[in-house]
């Protein structure tokens, strides 16, 4: 029987803990494993709202698959997924290599969920990669550069940040942060810069612990973010958004996180798919598939009440991390497991020093929910690069 190719698509945290943990349980003959991503690093995601903001570098957040995978078990080829196709067992990439599976590995990540609302695909910044949050961080810059020059303008010193979810919210704690250093070195009064957080349910963070939640906003307020709650952003225009109580605010910079869905190449590729994720099974398969698998934002797994988990890098961690046990044991012809997540918490941050927190049933604020989140990032670095790569990336 000739060696079963495994083909694992993104090297985010589903895929890339799913490749980590089949490198060390297979021996070099017992599979081909064949990681594909658009770039040969892996991104700390779960970082990127702070080089968004630009209060850390994006190269901070990148770590090179080459420092953390083993290539001479592991075949890395740098490309872009356009296709899969499930029947012939074939992924297409965008350089038109067609690439053969026996078990197929999806994590190829979530888009931002725009829900149809005009304007935003073409006029919104979304926090979703180290190219996104690069161009993110150079416009801010450029607005306070471009307002210097037309002092009218104020509209360059107003920021948009559309959603008051987890990204949102650190978004802006990140934000607020930045901006006395941006009038610092642009001469700019503080008091004409303006960010306002527009939330389209009732709450900022709905289905959070409310006491949490006024923490973050209490924080978040004190800092200079303005509170737009349960109103909706209807359209999204070249000079701002309008909202769906009829008010318009004029700005250059509209940020849009207000939610994900699947990556679309799934649902193009055929699958079934709610908000471009796949329902999987308990294994993690894809519906009609014994040998497709479906990890992190791609994949839709429900909880003991039916409620969808929400998409999340714990989760995804956790996925990858089944994965490879049970793909190793399928190939050695014994039983999978059923995934079941482990919940540890939510740590989210609200900029330097400051955060909010739930461990089970612990609240967590400011400087210990702080800590705790640093110290839930080095034990994700420890686990997928030691404690050489812990060290290197930790900040304290
Ligand atoms: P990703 O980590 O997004 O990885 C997808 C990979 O696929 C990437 O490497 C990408 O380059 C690659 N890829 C995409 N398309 C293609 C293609 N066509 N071809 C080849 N490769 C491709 N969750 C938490 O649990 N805790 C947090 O504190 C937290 N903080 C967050 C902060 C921010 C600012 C954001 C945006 C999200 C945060 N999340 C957090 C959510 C978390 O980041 C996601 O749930 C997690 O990244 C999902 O992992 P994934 O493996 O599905 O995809
Ligand atoms: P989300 O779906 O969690 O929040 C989006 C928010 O945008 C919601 O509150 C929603 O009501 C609001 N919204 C939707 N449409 C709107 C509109 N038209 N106008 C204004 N507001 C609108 O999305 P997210 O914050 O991007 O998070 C995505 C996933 O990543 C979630 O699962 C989240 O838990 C996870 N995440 C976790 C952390 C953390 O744990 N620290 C940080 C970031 C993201």
């Amino acid at each position: 029987m000739s060696t079963p190719k495994i083909l694992i698509l993104g090297a985010g945290y589903g895929g890339l803990l799913t490749t980590l943990k089949l490198q060390k349980k297979l021996n070099y003959n017992e599979a081909e494993i064949t990681l594909v991503n658009k770039h040969n690093y892996h991104y700390i995601t779960t970082w990127l709202h702070e080089p968004a903001a630009g209060t850390a570098s994006a190269d901070h957040a990148r770590v090179n698959l080459d420092q953390i995978i083993d290539m001479n078990k592991v075949n890395f080829v740098k490309g872009t997924v356009q296709s899969i196709q499930p029947e012939e067992q074939t992924v297409t990439l965008e350089s038109g290599e067609v690439l053969s599976y026996d078990y197929l590995v999806i994590g190829l990540g979530s888009e931002p969920e725009t829900f149809g609302i005009q304007g935003l695909k073409e006029h919104a910044f979304s926090i979703r990669s180290i190219n996104a949050v690069r161009q993110i961080r150079e416009h801010i810059e450029y607005m306070f550069a471009k307002y210097k020059n037309e002092p009218e303008r104020t509209d360059y010193l107003t920021f948009v940040v559309g959603g008051a979810g987890f990204t949102g919210i650190e978004f802006c704690g990140e934000l607020a942060d930045r901006v006395p250093e941006l009038c610092q070195e642009f001469d700019v009064d503080p008091e004409l810069v303006k960010i306002y957080c527009i939330e389209a349910a009732p709450t900022a963070l709905p289905g959070f612990d409310p006491e949490l939640v006024n923490y973050a906003m209490d924080v978040l307020s004190r800092k200079g973010i303005e509170f737009k709650i349960g109103t909706p952003i209807k359209e999204c225009t070249e000079n701002g958004v309008l909202l769906a109580n009829g008010e318009e605010i004029k700005s250059k910079t509209v940020v849009w996180a207000a939610g994900v869905r699947g990556n679309s190449i799934v649902e193009k590729s055929g699958f079934e798919v709610m908000r471009g994720r796949v329902k999987v099974d308990e294994y993690l398969r894809a519906p009609g598939y014994e040998n497709v698998f479906v990890v992190g934002d791609c994949a839709l797994i429900f909880n003991a009440e039916g409620r969808p988990y929400p998409p999340t890098a714990q989760i995804a961690v956790q996925e990858g991390e089944c994965l490879g046990d049970n793909l190793a044991a399928l190939i050695r012809g014994e039983v999978m497991q059923p995934f079941v997540p482990a919940l540890q918490g939510t740590l989210a941050s609200l900029g330097k020093g400051e955060g909010i927190g739930m461990v089970g049933s612990k609240k967590l604020f400011g400087s210990t929910a702080a800590l705790m989140k640093k110290a839930s990032d080095l034990r994700y670095l420890w686990k997928i690069g030691g404690v050489g790569l812990a060290m290197k990336k930790v900040r304290l």
